[in-house]
């Protein structure tokens, strides 16, 4: 509970920033400058009532909206976004850290989402097989589930939950976005802008909380569906918990996303791709490159110029001009993790090449810096290794051959994101043949889908069978129902016959 006089972030609830009665906070920092800027609610069990009521009675008026009504409410959100995305983006880096041209790069990411699901009335029309029995008609048609709730993670604060919501509204549903504690403001943010397009009042809820609000949605049993991002014990929590209450479930989770370079690569361009997926958002990212797989002989002269690169990097608020390269880390705490996960990797004989857990700003000494580290030699069984570290640390593991690679991407527990880089396309077919991950890049670092595909990883990055928008959205956020029907011919009838139906 703050005892202090700053702002405590509202909930969004039947339309209104909604002040919290639970007496329960936590804090909202600039990682920045460490400087202790909010207090977040975290709701309590009235408060998750009401916010589950008014989404029902959100979705129960705009499901009966026409498409057309709803396409024109879904158009207005997008041309306000994108005018104003400046501001959204000013609320990201203040929370975050991120510098604010990566900020405005998810809104533009999470833009994209929206603007697939402005075409949404393709995407949920039915389909209809005319005499599929002598007189009878068959179709499916696709409605609404209800109530969906998104549970989001600190590090994209809008896009994250924009890979949901856009396909869910526009599909007829009402939304409960429970965002991080870390970074809540974004959310409100996306929730006046819903107001102002003229979404019903209802149909976008903000509930600000920790593991009660979350266990809330993940158990009443108005809530239909959770899509949730985040960690993979919580993802796996969250699979098990929302599965038993009958929802549907997507839990997407951690990543440890690797980049194999086979020795034909460019190397100026694997340095300057490892530099940009290794530490862009302070390494922050799920889809980030935390290990470099240098297939020999290209490790030596592959480490001299990623450390000739790092020598350039610019460290420090992503709100100064000029901007930086990087930004800090969410929070003190986090720094610290990230800092045992080096003292881990040199205890398990690593050499580090770059060190970055003294760095510090100048000017900013109270901020959540941590800097660029590189490690070489990593061994495969060290944690250091096998864990996810979620910051700017790039690993390099020196590997015999492709096939090597390969088997060692594939034996590991996460399968989000990886990479080739090579100018062998017989080596990047067989590469995208064999590899065990959700989305993979040839010569691209940071393969995140368009909006038209789904995002999603395998293995522990993802529980659930229902990637992230693209048709897969449409399909988690709709109900099928396949109807027969059969209009009596006036001059016939079908007689009396107690025998399972047969199609003639
Ligand atoms: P987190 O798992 O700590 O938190 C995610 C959400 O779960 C938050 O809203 C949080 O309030 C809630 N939560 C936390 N502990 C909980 C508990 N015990 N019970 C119920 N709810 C709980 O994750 P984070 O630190 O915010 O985000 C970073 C993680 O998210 C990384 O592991 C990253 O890889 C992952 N991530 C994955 C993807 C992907 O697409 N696979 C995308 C972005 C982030």
């Amino acid at each position: 509970m703050s005892t202090d006089t700053l702002p405590v972030i509202p909930h969004w609830i039947n339309g209104a920033r909604t002040e919290s009665t639970s007496g329960r906070t936590a804090p909202v920092y600039n990682p920045a400058t460490g400087e202790l800027r909010a207090h977040v609610a975290l709701a309590n069990a009235e408060e998750i009532a009401a916010a589950i009521a008014s989404a029902q009675r959100g979705f129960e008026i705009w499901s009966a909206f026409s498409i057309a009504k709803r396409q024109t409410v879904i158009f207005a959100f997008r041309e306000l976004l994108n005018a104003r995305k400046g501001e959204l983006a000013d609320i990201i880096t203040a929370e975050h850290g991120k510098v604010r041209s990566d900020a405005l790069g998810e809104i533009l990411r999470g833009q994209e989402v929206v603007e697939l699901a402005t075409g949404f009335p393709h995407l949920i029309k039915g389909a209809f097989s005319e005499n599929a029995s002598t007189g009878i008609d068959v179709y499916s048609i696709k409605q609404p589930i209800g109530v969906a709730g998104i549970i989001s993670p600190f590090n994209f604060p809008a896009m994250v939950p924009m890979w949901f919501f856009p396909v869910a509204i526009a599909a007829g549903n009402a939304v409960i976005v429970k965002p991080s504690e870390k970074d809540p403001s974004a959310a409100l943010w996306l929730a006046e802008l819903w107001a102002e397009a003229g979404l019903p009042a209802g149909v976008f809820t903000v509930l600000n909380g920790d593991k009660l609000a979350v266990d809330g949605l993940l158990t009443d049993p108005v809530v239909q569906s959770i899509s949730f991002v985040g960690s993979t014990p919580i993802a796996q929590y969250i699979y098990e918990t929302a599965s038993k209450h009958g929802k549907r479930v997507q839990a997407l989770g951690g990543a440890k996303n690797h980049m194999l370079v086979l020795p034909d690569a460019d190397l100026d361009l694997v340095a300057d791709q490892a530099i940009n997926a290794g530490y862009g958002a302070a390494g922050e990212r799920c889809m980030a490159i935390s290990v470099v797989l240098a297939v020999e002989p290209v490790a030596d002269e592959l480490i001299v110029k990623i450390q000739e690169r790092i020598a350039r990097l610019k460290i420090g608020n992503g709100a100064a001009a000029p901007e930086p390269d990087m930004g800090p880390l969410i929070t003190a705490a986090h720094r610290e993790k990230v800092s045992s996960y080096v003292d881990i990797a040199e205890a398990d004989g690593a050499t580090i090449v770059v060190d970055g857990r003294d760095f510090r700003v100048d000017g900013a000494e109270d901020g959540f810096f941590f800097g660029p580290t590189l490690i070489d030699r990593i061994p495969t069984t060290s944690r250091a290794y096998t864990e996810e570290i979620f910051g700017p640390v790039l690993e390099i593991v020196r590997v015999a051959s492709f096939d090597e690679g390969v088997a060692l991407i594939n034996s590991g527990e996460f399968g989000n994101g990886t990479a080739i880089f090579t100018n062998d396309g017989g080596a990047a077919r067989r590469f995208q043949h064999e590899i065990q991950v959700g989305m993979i890049g040839i010569n691209v670092p940071i393969p995140v889908p368009v909006a038209y595909h789904s995002f999603g990883g395998w293995k522990a990055s993802l529980f659930g069978d229902a990637k992230a928008y693209g048709v897969h959205g449409f399909d988690f956020f709709t109900r099928e129902k396949a109807i027969t029907s059969r209009w009596l011919d006036p001059a016939t009838h079908g007689g009396i016959n107690l025998g399972f139906p047969q199609n003639d």
